[in-house]
């Protein structure tokens, strides 16, 4: 019996890893790498172990650097079952898919240029039938349902606490009479996240890989991020603009119109308009409200009390491009959610355009941005960002909030592998060098538990 480390060993995207036992093969996880270009193009490289060997995938969570390369999985040759918990699977089909489309824009734009350059052209990493393909090969489980998926070998599915469906996977291998239990965390969420519940108690395993994205930072309070969102509605409201939300589809997005909602009398937002304005984080938000018995305890009371998710009585969806170019019009009052998340295209980029010389306007920025996005140049100060070719002049307001992170920071992982009452081996995974080496020392001199940052292509006997 061993395990295997591939992606996530260097740096946080791609994660994938192996466990063998029994004469079977499982893939935990299997994400697209994400990043700089070079990055990027190693998603076209062979997969470090043969597709049509492996018995079952096991999939954390719906994250697309954690599920996006399970249509090219499939497209090289995997038949078998793909595991997943039924919220993961329901967000899959909206994520995977849209990943593919991406796919076949990105190979459609690339082989323009390459066909006036009289060069070769290239295939889409994996395209929309691809993806469909691999989520008919789904099958969706219970939280807590221990499942054998193959002789010898039981898995079931924990909480998370990261987005909606995520799971932590306990795996259970047996071999000629031994067994012995290994714990992928998943990604871990923070322990107050809004509508989810806490990550779960996990207590026994012998082997524990553990993500540790922020391994080394501590989040902001809560509470103080909180009240910094109601100080700036209140401060665009009396500047008479409108107020830009770039948010991620899935997760961000569904937590901020419950913050809204939740808040809706103390913000008073009964003077704005709130419009969702992205056609993936609608579906993704579907999913979500259809999920009401994953909630945590005040999201069940709340629902319970208004019967409907999110309770925002101004709530306007605007899934056609005509719905979405009406917003244009206004110039003020409207609270505008949009994709992507940092700028770099979607919808939000052209309201940008439209509010961010004007200085009655405000952009809240409530997620992570990397390095070269336009989200990221705003954070900075820029003075004049270019949109579609043309300068624009930062006239708007830009707040950067912190603290709605959707992962567990240091301490919140800490307090999820000090459940463990089993004494486990700790494999530390999914972080930065240095934050993995900090996260290691942590585990051996706090916990004074045996913890190891594997390399790439690691094997390790069980
Ligand atoms: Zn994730």
């Amino acid at each position: 019996m061993h395990i295997e480390f591939y992606g996530a060993t260097s740096g946080v995207t791609g994660s994938c890893h192996i466990l063998r036992a029994n004469g079977e093969t499982i893939l935990l996880d299997c994400g697209l790498i994400q990043g700089r270009r070079e990055e990027i193009e190693k998603n076209r490289r062979p997969f470090p172990f043969a597709p049509d060997e492996l018995s079952a995938v096991v999939l954390s969570h719906g994250h697309i650097d954690h599920s996006g390369r399970i249509p090219l999985l499939v497209k090289r040759g995997y038949q078998g079952p793909i595991y997943a918990q039924n919220a993961t699977a329901d967000l899959c089909d909206i994520l995977l898919q849209d990943s593919a489309y991406l796919q076949e824009k990105d190979a459609q734009y690339e082989n323009k240029w390459r066909t006036r350059k009289k060069k070769p052209l290239i295939e889409p990493l994996y395209t929309v039938d691809d993806a469909r393909d691999a989520l008919a090969n789904v099958i969706g489980l219970r939280y807590r349902e221990k499942k054998e998926i193959l002789p010898g070998i039981q898995i079931r599915y924990q909480d998370a606490g990261h987005i909606l469906g995520s799971c932590s996977v306990e795996v259970w291998l047996n071999e000629n009479g031994s067994e012995r239990k290994v714990v992928f965390s998943g990604d871990l969420g923070q322990y107050d996240t809004p509508i989810l519940n806490d990550p779960a108690v996990i207590e026994s395993a012998d082997h524990v890989i553990v993500e540790s994205t922020y391994g080394n930072r501590l989040h902001r309070d809560r509470q103080a991020t909180i009240d910094e969102i109601g100080e700036i509605i209140s401060e665009a409201a009396h500047n008479k603009g409108n107020l830009l939300i770039p948010a991620f589809s899935i997760g961000r997005t569904q937590e901020l119109l419950y913050y809204l909602g939740k808040h809706y009398d103390e913000w008073e937002l009964d003077r704005w308009h709130v419009f969702l304005d992205s056609p993936m984080a609608i579906r993704a938000s579907k999913v979500y409200w259809d999920y009401p018995h994953l909630y945590d305890e005040e999201a069940t009371k709340l629902r319970s009390r208004v019967n409907e998710m999110p309770h925002l009585k101004n709530l306007r969806l605007t899934p056609t491009p005509q719905e979405s170019m009406a917003i244009n019009q206004i110039k003020s009052g409207a609270i505008i959610i949009s994709a992507s998340g940092m700028l770099t295209g979607g919808r939000i980029v052209h309201h940008l355009k439209n509010n961010v010389s004007r200085s009655g306007a405000h952009i809240m920025i409530v997620g992570y941005q990397a390095n070269g996005t336009m989200g990221r140049a705003l954070v900075d100060g820029a003075p004049t960002v270019k949109i579609h070719g043309k300068e624009y002049k930062v006239k708007a307001h830009v707040h950067t909030v912190g603290g709605l992170s959707a992962h567990a920071d240091a301490d919140d992982l800490m307090r999820w592998v000090r459940n463990f009452k089993s004494n486990p081996q700790v494999h530390v995974v999914h972080g930065e060098t240095e934050a993995k080496r900090e996260f290691r020392d942590r585990l051996e001199n706090e916990l004074h538990l045996q913890a190891r940052v594997p390399q790439p292509g690691d094997m390790l006997e069980l």
